[in-house]
């Protein structure tokens, strides 16, 4: 099997989307203006790399690689995920950057795009030894993030418990810069010994020290997906499912006034049970549609009956695997599933498929195989551009990550929002608020996808491009 540089997959993605932009443009200077800014576009602005040393249980050293890449920041903070996983490389992070910046785009946040990674297969690591990577991490890369600067969240593999780590490490070391490590958040700083004798430098720094406790609690919004106690907002932990649920609902809705033969209850294959797979399932269930199969990194099950996801969930957690997790209803029986491979999950004889976990999954490979009749990317950068060709040649709509997970992002934006504003919306509104966004997401992108006649990823670039490109200077 040939080895899939994501990087050049996205490159790609964007090659595509620049044809169609440049198709639209008459003039030779708008030409030439364009072409200079997707050749910006090529690259991230900046790379950061970083070595992690850790000292672990056993008393021995270990240093791990991270990175963080800050793609673009055109219109607004650098925004996206941290990922813990043994196989992160530059080329997947750059390409995960790159995708947040269109996918920011596409929601219509006031954010650019970034992503980190460190290589570690978090599995293997204590919970101590957890926390002192991520603190590691968070200080390595402190000086370049910020509320107006970058924004890290959540991504595989990392949870609020680790922005909750992240987020304090990162405030100490900001109270630690301003000289005032003893600054304590409910009394105010105690200036006395610094008023005397102080220099010029040293007034600039009473005068950050003198900055209220709730300069330092804003810095919270450096860090998404947080714990609600640590200043998470409410529906971010649920946000990327529950926005891949909108997306689909209203794609749906477009493709039946397409007349397709899409019959209820619509049967579901789901790639991957982590936060966005699970959640993905459940609300799918909770919605009307029928999840068949549902895979973790050891492989799937399928159940004719249909799946029930909370169920499945406790069962794989008290087991530690999904094989024999078929619960359906409200029991789980051996009878009732079966083991199957990830690779089969994909082929199943289901209407929709949802990749939901790690990217190149849908390959030239399998791509004439597949017997579903939508793809919904949860994943990012699921499916390979030529499988992408291919489906679009087959008649089976591909509704792309930039758009189908982008939820999770929306919220984070949400929260990164009442983090700055000091304001802390109930669930029912920030749920309000992310149907909303999903939906006019969706009518941006159909409306392109007819009137350009392209696949909805390219439309999903073409929206994202332009604003974009308008941002840029
Ligand atoms: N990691 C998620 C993504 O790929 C969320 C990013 C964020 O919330 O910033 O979209």
């Amino acid at each position: 099997m040939k080895t899939i540089n994501p990087f050049e997959s996205a490159m790609s993605q964007l090659a595509n989307a620049y044809g169609v932009l440049k198709s639209k443009i008459k003039d030779q200077k708008s030409k030439i203006e364009l072409q200079n800014k997707i050749e910006i576009l090529k690259q991230p602005q900046r790379i950061l790399n970083v070595v992690i040393p850790v000292v672990m249980d056993d008393g021995s050293m270990r240093t791990f690689q991270g990175y963080r890449v800050q793609y673009n920041n055109a219109r607004g903070p650098y925004k996206g995920g941290i990922r813990y996983h043994p196989n992160v490389d530059l080329n997947e992070v750059k390409a995960l950057a790159f995708w947040m910046a269109m996918k920011c785009a596409v929601a219509d946040l006031p954010l650019g795009g970034g992503k980190g990674g460190i290589v570690v297969d978090p599995k293997t690591l204590s919970s101590r030894e957890l926390e002192q990577l991520s603190r590691g991490y968070a200080g390595a890369i402190a000086d370049c993030i910020g509320p107006d600067k970058d924004v890290p969240a959540p991504d595989v593999n990392t949870t609020g418990q680790i922005m909750g780590w992240m987020v304090e490490e990162f405030i100490k070391i900001k109270r630690a810069e301003v000289g005032m490590p003893w600054f304590s958040p409910r009394q105010g700083p105690d200036l006395s010994s610094i008023h005397k004798g102080s220099t010029a430098k040293a007034v600039t720094r009473l005068e950050t020290a003198r900055l209220p406790a709730r300069y330092f609690d804003s810095l919270r919004s450096t860090f998404t997906g947080k714990l609600i106690k640590d200043g998470g907002s409410e529906g971010r932990e649920e946000a990327t499912g529950l926005g891949g649920l909108f997306v689909l609902q209203s794609v749906l809705k477009k493709l039946k006034a397409d007349s397709r033969k899409l019959k209820a209850p619509l049967a579901v294959a789901v790639q991957g049970f982590g936060n966005v797979g699970y959640n993905v399932a459940k609300f799918l269930d909770a919605n009307g549609f029928k999840v068949v199969a549902v895979s973790d990194s050891r492989g799937g099950i399928y159940v004719e009956e249909g799946i029930n996801p909370g169920l499945t969930l406790d069962c794989k957690k008290k087991n530690g695997y999904l094989a024999g997790c078929y619960c359906s209803g409200s029991v789980c029986d051996l009878k009732k599933g079966r083991v199957i491979t990830n690779e089969q999950l994909l082929e199943l004889p289901v209407d929709i498929i949802v990749p939901a976990a790690l990217e190149n999954v849908i390959t030239a490979e399998n791509a004439r195989k597949i017997k579903a009749k939508v793809v919904l990317e949860m994943a990012n950068g699921p499916t390979t551009p030529e499988a992408d060709t291919l489906l679009y040649t087959r008649g089976i709509p591909v509704i792309p990550d930039i758009l189908s997970n982008s939820g999770g992002v929306s919220v984070s934006a949400f929260e990164w929002e009442q983090n700055l504003k000091g304001q802390h919306w109930t669930k029912e509104d920030v749920n309000k608020k992310l149907k909303k966004k999903m939906e006019t997401a969706v009518d941006a992108i159909w409306a392109v996808s007819q009137k350009q006649k392209t696949d909805l990823r390219t439309a999903a670039f073409v929206v994202a491009l332009t604003r974009i490109l308008a941002a840029m200077k």
